[in-house]
């Protein structure tokens, strides 16, 4: 507070101001044209008073929103967030699947992170770690590790090793172990427990409950991509959470769901309504993506997913699938795009009022499912300006204060985000309502969104003018409230 006011008496003016914007804060409900003078990280004020400041950025028919909060990413690169930043994403999460030795990644992102990262603590690779034979792994990796810095290349060989016992249950030692290994990586800054079940289904009942357990014991949030793409896996999750107190996040509701998205909405909403701390997600497109490798892909696969061969994409081509290149490829390894659903499905989930969207964008690569680029502006865009599915501000909300109040209990930095408001973090996404629209596509692969002008982080412009600004890498962590160091 006190270099707050130095800076006042001392310059008169703020660091940098947006002026004649729409701003909208989902929050208070403001909607108005504004001029808002940020100093330092931090937003200083928002007025209808002329402001001055060091820089200055007109924001005539743009929108000045909160910048866009993404819970669910996996590319992590800085070529994946040139693309994230260039969808107007400021802070993007990976909370489905989480990042083994969370302190060795958060060391490495330090200094180096166009926008605000975090990640939870990774359940599919600790429930390996936890296994007698497995558990040599964690000590020899991190050691590993200390001596060389994070590399996700000796973080690929250790589950590589791990995932020989995919088919494994767990014993109650096991179990308890686990346990120990998941509080070590909240400690570290992990944000809630990430369990993607759905790749490894073998897992019993029993040692799902108990995970969501733990969640309640160390008061933070299970992540689920839940079992199967099947009203009984949400259920389970439900039931879970409810049972045990667990806060829940069901990601992608709408490829967990698929033609039955209705009755996948009406079960998370009434568990809303009975006051349980479960939310859910989606992405605006009608395909998934995932390893060919995985379960998913196991015998039964077209039945399960109501597809067939050509309605599957191979990533590094883009070529669609036959029974031999399916054969192929699956025992080679790699991302598969899955044509699988319907338009209505989407409209529906994205029409809902208790659906955030999260992208679930892929790791970089040129052919990469497009809402790895272009999620945030499709919904402004295609969804909003062209079909009307919601309005902007709803839109925006979705984007910026929900997840921010989903994940406000269990990571404090998100109390300062998704918002417009005096005191809130300068994470600001200032977009063309006019002409914003995503160019990613599945025909040509990856490409910039269009019409989101300038993205500010942590008070630092970092797009300009629809250009990524050179050398300014602001993102900040965002830690779990568990951290201990
Ligand atoms: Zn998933």
């Amino acid at each position: 507070m006190i270099c707050f006011l130095l800076h006042l008496i001392s310059y008169g003016q703020y660091d940098l101001v947006i002026k004649n914007g729409q701003v909208i804060d989902p929050e208070s409900g403001l909607d108005g044209i504004r001029n808002l003078g940020i100093i330092d990280d931090t937003i200083a004020i928002i007025t209808t008073s002329e402001i001055t400041g060091d820089r200055s950025i007109d924001a005539t028919a743009l929108v000045v929103a909160p910048g866009f909060i993404d819970p669910h990413i996996h590319g992590v690169s800085v070529e994946a967030q040139r693309y994230q930043i260039r969808d107007g994403v400021t802070t993007a999460l990976e909370l489905e699947s989480g990042i083994g030795f969370i302190k060795y990644w958060l060391e490495s992102k330090a200094g180096k992170s166009l926008l605000n990262y975090g990640a939870s603590a990774a359940h599919s690779g600790l429930r390996h770690a936890s296994l007698r034979q497995n558990r040599q792994y964690i000590p020899e990796t991190q050691a590993q590790l200390e001596k060389e810095g994070y590399s996700s290349k000796i973080i690929n060989q250790m589950l590589i090793r791990m995932m020989r016992s995919r088919d494994v249950i767990l014993s109650e030692d096991d179990i308890s172990h686990l346990k120990t290994l998941i509080e070590d990586e909240l400690k570290a800054g992990a944000i809630g427990i990430g369990v993607p079940v759905g790749y490894y289904p073998q897992a019993s009942h029993y040692e799902i409950f108990k995970s969501y357990e733990m969640a309640a014991q160390y008061g933070t949030t299970i992540f689920s991509h839940v079992r199967d793409a099947h009203m009984a896996a949400i259920q389970e999750a439900i039931a879970n959470a409810t049972i045990t107190g667990a806060r829940l996040h069901i990601v992608h509701l709408n490829s967990m769901s698929l033609s039955k998205i209705k009755t996948g909405l009406a079960l998370v909403e009434a568990a809303q309504r009975q006051g349980f701390p479960i939310t859910t997600e989606v992405y605006p497109y009608t395909a998934a993506s995932t390893s060919l490798e995985s379960v998913l892909f196991d015998e039964g696969w077209q039945a399960k997913w109501g597809m067939d061969y050509q309605d599957l994409q191979w990533q590094a081509t883009g070529e669609r699938l036959t029974a031999e290149t399916f054969k192929k490829y699956r025992s080679e390894g790699g991302i598969i795009i899955m044509h699988m659903m319907k338009p209505a499905w989407i409209e529906e989930a994205l029409a809902s009022p208790i659906t955030m969207i999260g992208s679930d964008g892929m790791p970089y690569a040129p052919l990469a499912h497009p809402r790895t680029a272009g999620t945030y502006a499709r919904i402004l865009g295609r969804y909003v300006r062209e079909e009307g599915v919601l309005n902007l501000p709803e839109a925006i909300r979705k984007m910026t204060i929900m997840p921010a109040q989903m994940l406000e209990a269990i990571a404090p930095a998100m109390k300062r985000k998704g918002r417009l408001q005096v005191g809130a973090d300068a994470d600001i996404t200032i977009f063309d309502p006019a002409t914003v629209i995503d160019k990613a596509s599945f025909e040509k692969g990856l490409d910039y969104s269009e019409g989101i002008i300038h993205v500010i982080v942590n008070g630092r412009l970092t797009v300009h003018d629809s250009e990524i600004v050179d050398g300014v890498f602001n993102g900040e962590p965002v830690y779990g409230h568990l951290r201990s160091r």
